[in-house]
């Protein structure tokens, strides 16, 4: 773990060694001062030379001058490297989660990733600056002080020494107590990050349903672990520097009596007594420091621990090695005994073939559930195929780059997601470069420019959050419009039209008609009078692929078909 985190310190070098070596320099300018009063009480004292008493502070003032100096060096840039890092860690995070999977998005909860970008990363910047420095000078200063103890006296110097090796274990016994507690504290903070996101998301439902009772005891429930999971954190904290304190006043008290004796005894003076204590001072101040910063440290590794099981985790969908970027694909779609489940041992699709010519409209039709939806979403690899593969123009999807495969096929579904934001923002998420003319071309296009025409901010309309602003239909018209700007040659239409009412529908399915003209598409659709004039029908049942051909052929069949038709419109 150690060398995976030293790794971000690579590009900033300079900036480390700089902070590095002030640190340092700063700790042991620390140690002038004991040894300046040994000589001022033992040699300039007596003596009563005033003017090199004066030198001596004179030359004292420049060393702590410097050390200020230092001293800023290591708190901003030290810092400026330890953001820098944390930095470095949230991007290289985001980037991977934008690699994973649907699966993975099946199975992970939003706030428990928020959490993890921001909450758990929060202290890494922390640990990145004050870790190493920390640790060094806490060797340096405690080697220091000790050297300049021993030269001083040092029969008094080894049995105050004897007194780190305890102390040092109770300062790592907690802080793995610490790390522990604080690991299961993001865990709790990313549940009740969940909990929340669920709820506001969902608040539309909880007050239709009037459970915000029920509600208000979940999150009790959350909360409540919340608060007991850092009581416990704080516990162990207060055990720490209790534990630790006593500890260190027992050495000074230590100090104090067999110095004293040292002294009385004549093998001591007094400047040297004086220095002494002091030094045993700087020498304790490493075991505070680790113990002042013991709250972050475990936080910084407990975030960072974090951080790399969710780094480490891989995209069970990636480009293969070798993968190439594919082109102007005319939309030539076979699936050759493809199989697929989500789950290990349930499959939803099974040994199942399909050829779709270009420029094709094929309609998928049949109960809830069949999985006309998994089919479609195996083209764009959201899913990764257990056996059999499927091919766009002869080629193996996964021998191409996921962007060049993706950038080549839209999908159009019920549940339109739209992004906060502006209409403006949210058509052009189909062609980030579009200019104002082809976003308004593509608005046209989907039926969407009187809507925006009537409304004051014109494209500059805010949406809301999903676009709460907009009615279904509208929200869909958007997601057309977005299509048109993609301009796919593959087109994936998924119930797109199924959430409307009738009327709406008849002027979206005529967006929806132009949008597939010259294009290969896929058609799922719930209402059949919707895709009666495709070229094709598909009719998906658990079993798998049931029947095709065009609606006179499969009317003819007395089939699946025949019956959904006469279930929907009566008798023929
Ligand atoms: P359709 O679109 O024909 O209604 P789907 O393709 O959505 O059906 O679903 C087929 C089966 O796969 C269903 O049994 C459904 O419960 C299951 N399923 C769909 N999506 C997921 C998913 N993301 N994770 C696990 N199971 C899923
Ligand atoms: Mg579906």
């Amino acid at each position: 773990m150690l060398r995976l985190f030293l790794a971000y310190y690579r590009p900033y070098k300079k900036l480390f060694i700089l902070d590095f070596t002030c640190a340092i320099l700063a700790a042991l300018l620390e140690l002038t001062f004991p040894l300046a009063v040994n000589k001022v009480v033992d040699d300039l004292l007596p003596s009563g030379n005033w003017k090199w008493i004066l030198w001596s502070c004179v030359v004292l003032l420049g060393i702590y001058l410097v050390s200020a100096v230092m001293n800023y060096v290591v708190s901003y840039w030290g810092h400026k490297l330890g953001i820098n890092i944390e930095t470095d860690m949230r991007k290289k995070l985001f980037d991977h989660v934008q690699k994973m999977s649907f699966r993975f998005f099946d199975n992970t909860k939003t706030g428990h990733l928020v959490s993890r970008m921001t909450n758990d990363l929060m202290d890494i910047g922390e640990i990145a600056h004050h870790g190493p420095e920390d640790l060094f000078i806490a060797i340096m200063t405690l080697l220091g002080a000790f050297g300049l103890m021993l030269s001083i006296n040092w029969q008094l110097a080894i049995l105050t020494f004897v007194m780190i090796p305890l102390m040092i274990y109770l300062s790592l016994y907690f802080s793995g107590k610490m790390t522990r507690a604080f690991k299961r504290m993001f865990s709790d903070i990313a549940d009740f990050n969940a909990r929340v996101e669920n709820n506001v998301s969902g608040m539309r439902v909880v007050q239709a349903f009037a459970n915000e009772k029920h509600e208000i005891a979940q999150f009790a429930v959350n909360n409540g672990r919340f608060r007991q999971t850092k009581l416990i954190a704080y516990r162990i904290m207060a055990w720490n520097s209790s534990l630790s304190y006593i500890l260190m006043r027992f050495v000074s008290i230590f100090v104090l009596v067999c110095g004293t004796w040292f002294v009385i005894q004549d093998q001591m003076t007094y400047g040297e007594f004086i220095a002494f204590v002091l030094l045993s001072n700087v020498f304790l101040g490493p075991i505070k420091q680790i113990n002042s910063v013991i709250e972050t440290y475990p936080k910084g590794i407990a975030g960072f621990r974090r951080y790399l099981d969710l780094l480490e985790t891989a995209p069970d969908v990636a480009d293969t090695p070798g993968a190439k970027d594919v082109k102007n694909l005319i939309g030539k779609i076979a699936f050759n005994k493809v199989s697929f489940g989500y789950e290990n041992k349930k499959r939803v699709l099974n040994q199942i073939d399909l050829a779709v010519n270009p420029g094709e409209t094929v309609a998928f039709v049949g109960p809830s559930g069949a999985g006309k939806t998994t089919i479609c979403s195996l083209l764009p690899r959201f899913y990764e195929i257990e056996e059999g593969s499927i091919t766009i123009d002869g080629i193996d999807i996964r021998s191409m780059t996921l962007e060049s495969l993706r950038s080549q096929i839209g999908i159009v579904q019920q549940d339109v997601f739209l992004f906060d934001g502006t209409i403006r923002e949210n058509i052009a998420y189909g062609k980030l470069d579009a200019s104002e003319e082809e976003i308004w071309e593509a608005a046209r296009r989907a039926q969407l420019e009187a809507i925006i025409l009537s409304q004051e901010a014109g494209l500059d309309t805010l949406i809301g959050e999903r676009g709460v602003k907009l009615s279904g239909g509208q929200k869909q018209r958007l997601s057309i419009a977005r299509m048109f700007l993609k301009n796919p040659p593959i087109l994936i239409l998924d119930e797109a039209t199924s959430a409307l009412d009738t009327e709406t529908e008849a002027a979206i399915q005529q967006a929806l008609t132009e949008l597939s003209e010259g294009r290969t598409t896929l058609v799922i659709a719930h209402r059949l009078a919707t895709i009666k004039h495709a070229d094709r029908i598909v009719v998906v049942t658990e079993q798998g692929i049931e029947e095709q051909g065009n609606h006179e052929e499969l009317l003819k069949t007395q089939g699946v078909y025949s019956r959904l038709h006469q279930a929907q419109f009566g008798a023929f």
